[in-house]
C-alpha cells in the first residue's frame, strides 16, 4: 500500500473509532486535509482516495494549487491568517474561511464574494486559553463578532474554530474543545445554529471528536511530517 493510502486509512479509522466511542453517528465528523507545504501532486493523490476538502494557510501557495487542480471539484478551506489587503482572492477562490477574527475582514469578504458563487462559509476563530500564542478572539469578543458576521449577506456563518496549544495529555486536550462547544451552545439560536465546530488536528482529533468536533483539520497524520520552513 502506498504510504499516503495507508495514512489516509489510519486517519479515517481514527475518526470512525472516535465517533463510535463518543456515541456519535458515523460520518458526523468531516476530515479536512491540511495541505499547506504539500505539492499539487500530493493533493491529487489524496483526492484519488476520495478526499474532497483541503485546507491551506498560505495564500500564494494555495492559489497556485487551486489553479493546478481546477476541474477536480475540490473544496478549498482557508485556515491561515487573513491579511486585510489580501481578502479578494480568498473571497473569489475559496469555499470556506475558518479564521475570521476581524469584522473588517468579514465585511471585505462579503463585499468581494462573487455574486455567481454560493455564500462563503465562515467560522469565527476563538482563543479559549489566553495563554495560547495562536490567533483567535476571546469568547466575549467572539460572541460580538458572531452577531455582526451573521448579518453579512454574502457570508454563511457556520460556527466556531479553535487552535489550542498542543498537549500530549488527553485530559488537558479536551478542555479547550469542551469550552468551545459550551460557548457554541450558549451562542447558538434557531436562525444561527453554529453547527460547525472546527477543532482537532493530527495529535488531538480524538479529544476534539469526544467534545463535539464536526470537522477535524489534519495535516501530518495524513501527509507525513512537514519539512521545516
Ligand atoms: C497546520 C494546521 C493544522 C494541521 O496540523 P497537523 O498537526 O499537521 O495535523 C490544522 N489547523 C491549522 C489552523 C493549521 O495551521
Amino acid at each position: 500500500m502506498h504510504p499516503l493510502e495507508h495514512r489516509f486509512a489510519t486517519v479515517s479509522e481514527r475518526i470512525r473509532r472516535a465517533e463510535a466511542a463518543a456515541g456519535r453517528a458515523e460520518h458526523s465528523v468531516r476530515l479536512l486535509a491540511v495541505s499547506k507545504t504539500r505539492d499539487a501532486q500530493a493533493i491529487r493523490a489524496c483526492a484519488r482516495l476520495g478526499q474532497r476538502a483541503f485546507g491551506e494557510n498560505y495564500l500564494q501557495e494555495a492559489l497556485q494549487k487551486i489553479d493546478a487542480l481546477e476541474g477536480l471539484g475540490l473544496e478549498w478551506h482557508f485556515i491561515g491568517r487573513l491579511q486585510g489587503n489580501k481578502t479578494r482572492p480568498v473571497a473569489e477562490r475559496f469555499d470556506w474561511v475558518h479564521c475570521i477574527e476581524k469584522l473588517k475582514h468579514a465585511e471585505r469578504l462579503s463585499q468581494q464574494r462573487p455574486a455567481e458563487l454560493a455564500p462563503l462559509r465562515v467560522c469565527v476563530q476563538v482563543k479559549i486559553d489566553p495563554e495560547d500564542s495562536k490567533g483567535g478572539l476571546d469568547p466575549v469578543q467572539g460572541a460580538e463578532l458572531i452577531q455582526a458576521v451573521a448579518e453579512l449577506p454574502r457570508l454563511e456563518l457556520r460556527g466556531l474554530m479553535t487552535l489550542p496549544a498542543p498537549s500530549d495529555d488527553p485530559a488537558l486536550q479536551r478542555r479547550p474543545f469542551r469550552l468551545l462547544r459550551e460557548l457554541r451552545d450558549r451562542l447558538a439560536t434557531a436562525q444561527r445554529p453554529l453547527q460547525t465546530l472546527s477543532m482537532g488536528m493530527s495529535g488531538d482529533l480524538e479529544a476534539a471528536i469526544a467534545e463535539g468536533a464536526t470537522l477535524v483539520r489534519v495535516g501530518t497524520a495524513l501527509f507525513g511530517p512537514r519539512a521545516p520552513n
